[in-house]
């Protein structure tokens, strides 16, 4: 069997040179075929379009100018540009680091500490539905986690179609986050380039025609890539008509607190619907209204009817995070716990967040002003009448281009800017270009 064994196993003192010689290039050829065939293996990989935003992050970064803007990304950036950690995440951290704990696996289903105080923010900690033990509340790797683990559960045990009603136009990552597990999307009116405000009555009416029993996905505040959400009676309207429907929503809010500035204010439309009798599935983001971005801190709640469907759904969410990632991360779930969980830590954030919700406000306010200013006829009050992070300008493709082109400002395709990237060093500059290219 000596053939079988690999050449620097054998015995060199009694080898003749001529066999030396062929045991080396068997080797050889062996290492080379392995090569060769491993660099074949992904041939047929075809090379696949860059991601939209990170793409413009990208091109950016390339940018020599001194007076470039990237208002691509959706982070949150101080009034001198740079990114911002909360004084209350800050805080909290230092009191989790003086604690010394251990860093052992949480559940399957997170940090029952922060699944708790989580789903209680969204929905009001009194909420009745908590006192009653419906709500099946997981810790997920942030929003889009969250929402991945919801879109499977949604694949493998929705009675209804296997359809994700989305809003015209939405996050894009929620297209891919349901046909990841085998759904199909459809789209209903939203956005109105007519007024770049939203399309009630279109919405109505496309809401009014989904397939009884299917699945629709809403926006809790903060749209995003518009800005536009609904009134009040505007959602009131909405749950009624989801409600004869009989509709599921599946609320995405990654923008609690974020929108206004008021947590109890952009979480309206969840407890309206909870109050109206749905029974909802929702998505939770810790990355932008605590600044978690990185830490991947997010919750999955689904709402049942009783208790003992609550246990049994419990069991098979957990059944699809276990070979998904088995379990998450530890940190981000520290932060938001201790946050919430300190009535000095929590007024502190409530503070912390109304400060980048009200420093987003009056860039809105500065620009339109300078808008005006430079003498621009068009009518941008749309700027202010939107709401969170994003502004949808109303700019053409052919308008962008020539914002990056001439004036180093960076933003996708669709006209969208991130608010939270302007500063008041800059707004005029921008409010500048804006007019150049659209005057
Ligand atoms: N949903 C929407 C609408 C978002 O805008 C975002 C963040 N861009 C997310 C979900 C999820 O973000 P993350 O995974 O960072 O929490």
């Amino acid at each position: 069997m000596l053939s079988a064994r690999p050449a620097q196993l054998v015995n060199m003192a009694s080898v003749s040179t001529a066999r030396l010689i062929s045991l080396l290039k068997t080797n050889q050829a062996c290492v080379q075929h392995v090569s060769s065939r491993a660099s074949s293996w992904w041939s047929g990989v075809e090379m696949g379009p860059p991601d939209a935003i990170l793409g413009v992050t990208e091109a950016f970064k390339r940018d020599t100018s001194a007076k470039k803007m990237n208002l691509g990304v959706g982070a949150y950036r101080d009034d001198n540009g740079k990114p911002f950690v909360l004084p209350s995440v800050r805080k909290a951290e230092e009191i989790i680091v003086s604690q010394k704990l251990d860093k052992e696996y949480l559940p399957i289903s997170g940090n029952a500490d922060f699944c708790k105080k989580a789903i209680g923010l969204a929905l009001g900690d009194n909420n009745p539905v908590l006192a009653d033990g419906l709500n099946v509340t997981v810790q997920g790797i942030s929003g889009t986690g969250a929402l991945r683990i919801g879109s499977a559960f949604l694949s493998k045990h929705f009675a209804g179609p296997k359809v994700a009603w989305l809003p015209a136009p939405t996050w894009g990552n929620h297209v891919p986050i349901f046909k990841h597990v085998n759904m199909d999307v459809q789209q209903y009116r939203y956005y109105d380039p007519k007024t770049c405000g939203f399309d009630f009555n279109g919405a109505l009416e496309d809401i009014a025609k989904i397939p009884e029993g299917s699945l629709i996905v809403l926006h809790a505040c903060a749209h995003n890539p518009t800005g536009v959400d609904p009134k009040k009676d505007q959602w009131d309207e909405m749950s009624s008509l989801i409600k004869k429907k009989k509709l599921l929503p599946f609320f995405d809010m990654a923008y609690q607190g974020f929108a206004s500035g008021d947590v109890a204010r952009d979480a309206y439309a969840v407890r309206k619907f909870l109050d109206d009798g749905h029974r909802i599935l929702l998505s939770q983001s810790f990355s932008k209204n605590m600044g978690l971005y990185g830490e991947r801190a997010g919750a999955f709640s689904i709402i049942c009817s009783d208790k003992d469907e609550a246990a049994r759904v419990m069991s098979q969410v957990k059944i699809l995070i276990r070979p998904l990632y088995s379990n998450p991360p530890l940190h981000g779930s520290r932060i938001v716990a201790t946050i919430l969980g300190s009535p000095d830590l929590h007024s502190m954030w409530l503070k912390d967040v109304k400060g980048m919700a009200d420093r987003i406000i009056s860039m809105r306010s500065k620009l339109k002003a300078n808008l005006e200013k430079e003498g621009s006829v068009r009518n941008w009050s749309h700027i202010t009448e939107q709401i969170g992070m994003f502004c949808f300008t109303g700019m053409t493709p052919d308008q962008v281009e020539k914002l990056t082109k001439e004036y180093s400002v960076y933003l996708t395709k669709d006209g969208r800017i991130s608010v939270a990237g302007i500063a008041s060093t800059n707004v005029e500059y921008l409010a500048h270009a804006m007019h150049q290219v659209t005057k």
